[in-house]
């Protein structure tokens, strides 16, 4: 026990004699943050185990955002401290980073991300945590990304990906929104699984029953949703932005969407290229999303005289989203309101109540109908028709 405790002060000593380890940030405490995990260490006589975590002997685990971080509360269970990067309702697009994120990363045994390119933010935020060794553990890998398009060949189906496509923040990069398809889902848990056994070789046996548990009640609701969906197999829906193709291609849907990400306006031709899929497809709800800005795409559902609903694309969450549950639970509820949104004509949904108020909002200031644009549509559908509001 001396022999170890002697090791881990030695580590410790080395880790702050290195300047170059911690270049820009500070580590969170500096020098009174170690003496405390020396005296912690010393006081409590715990057994060290090889992790950065200050005294609690768990490996410190800090995942991204909310579904990533769901697969790994799953795996770990309370062998593992998971902190999540993102703050509460700030999704990947739109994040910024702040200095105790750096502080998160800086004692941190093994970060775990979705991966192709949605948290591109990483790189820096690494580096400046001072932590080349930290794990990590990049869930996306080996999940296959192709989007093949057979829907979209047939005649009538939009092309995708939208021209904008092109410019948005996943250039050069596949879609990232794998985790939305409970079929990859299943192979990001595989993954992350792996990784913590890699990182914290005695937990196997949990970690791997852990993962079982889980991918049985993803296999559950990936069972569940075909069950659903399968009246509806060739039919279109509507996201606000882009993050459903994976989504679509599981369950033999196709999808069209306004914006490539959230924070996005869109251009003229997003906004034709929707109306034509509500056209062609006979749709009378489009899906919103927490993060959305909502007001552009309530005004054009009321344009086109049809509902909003919703579809999460998970990307947010407030505290409770934290829970492996969470993520079951909103996928079985996205699929609900898609289910809702197919069957619905245009008799049913007249006097429904959208869990989006679609009226009220200020429409003068929709790029639809501000100055010096001539409105896309003639304006159909008030709120004084009892559409909802
Ligand atoms: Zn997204």
């Amino acid at each position: 026990m001396i022999i170890i405790l002697t090791i881990r002060l030695a580590w410790l000593w080395l880790g702050l004699a290195s300047a170059p380890s911690h270049p820009r940030v500070r580590s969170p405490g500096g020098w009174p943050g170690a003496l405390l995990a020396i005296a912690i260490a010393a006081n409590t006589g715990c057994v060290l185990r090889p992790f950065n975590s200050s005294g609690s002997g768990r490996l410190v685990v800090v995942t991204t955002f909310v579904p990533i971080t769901n697969f790994t509360q799953a795996v770990a269970g309370d062998r593992a401290e998971v902190t999540q990067l993102l703050p509460d309702n700030v999704g990947p697009h739109d994040y910024q980073a702040r200095p105790e994120d750096a502080g998160k990363l800086a004692r941190a045994d093994v970060l775990v991300k979705n991966g192709l390119g949605l948290e591109d933010f990483l790189a820096d935020l690494v580096e400046n945590a001072g932590r080349p060794d930290l794990k990590i553990i990049d869930s996306s890998q080996g999940v296959p990304i192709g989007l093949g398009t057979p829907a979209a060949a047939e005649p009538g189906a939009s092309p995708q990906p939208s021209p904008q496509h092109q410019n948005d923040q996943h250039r050069g990069q596949p879609n990232p929104h794998i985790y939305l398809d409970p079929k990859r889902a299943i192979l990001q848990v595989a993954t992350i699984r792996d990784g913590l056994i890699a990182a914290d070789p005695s937990g196997k046996a949990l970690y791997q029953a852990n993962a079982a548990a889980y991918i049985a009640q993803l296999r559950q609701l990936d069972r569940q949703i075909t069950a659903q969906l399968r009246p509806f197999a060739g039919k279109t829906f509507v996201t606000y932005h882009d993050f459903a193709g994976y989504f679509a291609q599981s369950y033999q849907l196709k999808t069209q969407f306004l914006v490539d990400i959230p924070e996005q306006n869109p251009a003229p031709g997003d906004i034709q290229r929707v109306i034509r899929a509500v056209r062609q497809s006979d749709l009378k709800t489009l899906l919103s999303e927490p993060q959305a800005a909502t007001g552009q795409f309530a005004a054009l559902a009321k344009d086109l005289n049809i509902q909003v609903s919703r579809f999460d694309s998970l990307e947010t969450g407030g505290p409770e989203a934290s829970q492996p549950a969470y993520y079951l639970g909103v996928m079985a509820a996205n699929v609900n309101h898609l289910v809702k949104a197919f069957s619905a004509s245009a008799s049913q949904i007249k006097g429904t109540l959208s869990p989006w108020p679609i009226c009220g909002v200020p429409t003068p200031r929709s790029p639809l109908r501000s100055p010096g644009r001539s409105p896309v549509l003639p304006l159909v559908g008030r709120c004084a028709e009892g559409q909802a509001g």
